[in-house]
């Protein structure tokens, strides 16, 4: 599963983790998520702005 980062503050969506806290439960998939939903730390940048950090 891949990880995705927030290029503003760092936050990092693990697919294998979730996020609970936004509805996320674990290994929701980035593709499940909707392009407009915000980083939950900042509020300032989208899922589409988030970098993919790693494939495994
Ligand atoms: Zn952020």
């Amino acid at each position: 599963m891949a990880s995705y980062e927030c290029p503003v503050c760092n936050y990092i969506y693990e697919e294998s983790a979730g996020a609970p806290r936004e509805g996320f439960p674990a290994g929701t998939a980035w593709a499940d998520i909707a392009d407009d939903w915000p980083c939950p730390d900042c509020g300032v940048r989208e899922k589409i702005d988030f970098e993919q950090k790693a494939v495994s």
